[in-house]
């Protein structure tokens, strides 16, 4: 089946047509270890759609220049990774409302008539992974982020949209901490606060009240790590560790052995890209497919 790309309302829809398979890619600088190639061919496949989905390696610098060619090859869109997201958004045409609040593109989409797209699916990746792999909305909640990187800038502005009462941004740089709360608090008029993560922490207190502690850091990818002290979890606390390999992380493991919901960032690397993947097609992603590619992948590199 070959395909037709055509305009409905803000999206694509992709039609049968004697044309040859248009194309989508995601751009990075490093990219080799991207996992995404698995999941959206897999998704394409799926859906029955003649697209193929490859990697390009694309320093900062080249980012203008990789973006057109690909247009002019006549690519749905692309997704870009680090260290292209903050570059993407000031390259693009225009943006969704969520990329200019978070000034972060993932995933861009060649329109008709040329013009280019941006639009951030991690955000929302994880707010859909919190409710169909946690149960929980983030209308009200408190939450304590631990990290205030690219994934926690993402995460923060989308609980902070999404209704969280209260958000507090750990970080052993303060200053990046203090940074993301004040642009969170400053455009969504929610309650964020930037403390340090060195030093001597109150873990009891901070995580009192929450009822969601996101990890937003490396912390926990090699054996035995823990960003922080495990006998803090407390019950009715809800854990999201956003690292996926490994699976189950010492943070993970120690709060469901005390009988505490916890998931890794799977559910969120598998859903901002089906919501990529909804914005070039038109179709919904499907989420399990891309999912059980996605862990094939990872046994694969193991
Ligand atoms: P990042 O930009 O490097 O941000 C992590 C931040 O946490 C850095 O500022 C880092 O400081 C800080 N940090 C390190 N150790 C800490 C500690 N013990 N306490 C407090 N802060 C600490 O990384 P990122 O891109 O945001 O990624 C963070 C994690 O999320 C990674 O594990 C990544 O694999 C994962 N992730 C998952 C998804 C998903 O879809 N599931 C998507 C993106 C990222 P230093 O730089 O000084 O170390």
């Amino acid at each position: 089946m070959t395909l037709r790309l055509v305009p409905k309302r803000d999206s694509l829809r992709v039609r049968e047509r004697g044309e040859a398979p248009v194309a989508a890619a995601v751009f990075g600088d490093p990219v080799a270890h991207s996992l995404s190639p698995a999941m959206q061919n897999a998704a394409f496949r799926a859906r029955g759609l003649a697209l193929r989905y490859t990697k390009f390696r694309v320093p900062v610098p080249d980012l203008k220049a990789a973006l057109a060619g690909v247009q002019a090859l006549g690519y749905v869109g692309v997704n870009l990774t680090i260290p292209l997201k903050a570059e993407g958004a000031r390259l693009v045409d225009r943006l969704t409302p969520e990329a200019r609040r978070t000034g972060s593109v993932n995933t861009v989409t060649f329109l008709p008539g040329g013009t280019t797209e941006g639009d951030t699916t991690d955000g929302r990746g994880f707010l859909r992974s919190l409710r169909h792999d946690l149960g929980m909305g983030a209308q009200g909640r408190t939450v304590v982020m631990i990290g205030a990187g690219g994934a926690s800038r993402a995460v923060a502005f989308a609980l902070a949209s999404a209704g969280a009462r209260r958000i507090t941004v750990l970080d052993i740089r303060v200053a990046l901490a203090r940074r993301l709360a004040g642009e969170v608090r400053s455009r969504t008029g929610v309650k964020v606060d930037g403390v340090p993560a060195g030093g001597i922490i109150r873990w009891g207190s901070l995580l009192g009240g929450a009822d969601l502690l996101v990890n937003a850091t490396p912390v926990g990818m090699k054996p035995g790590q823990c960003p922080l002290p495990v006998t803090a979890l407390h019950r009715g606390l809800a854990v999201v560790d956003l690292i996926y390999n490994p699976p189950v992380t010492t943070l993970i493991r120690e709060a469901r052995r005390r009988g505490l919901k916890a998931v890794n960032g799977e559910g969120m690397l598998v859903n901002q890209g089906a919501l990529s993947f909804e914005r070039w097609t038109g179709l919904p992603g499907p989420v399990g497919v891309m999912r059980a590619a996605l862990r094939r992948a990872l046994e694969a590199h193991r």
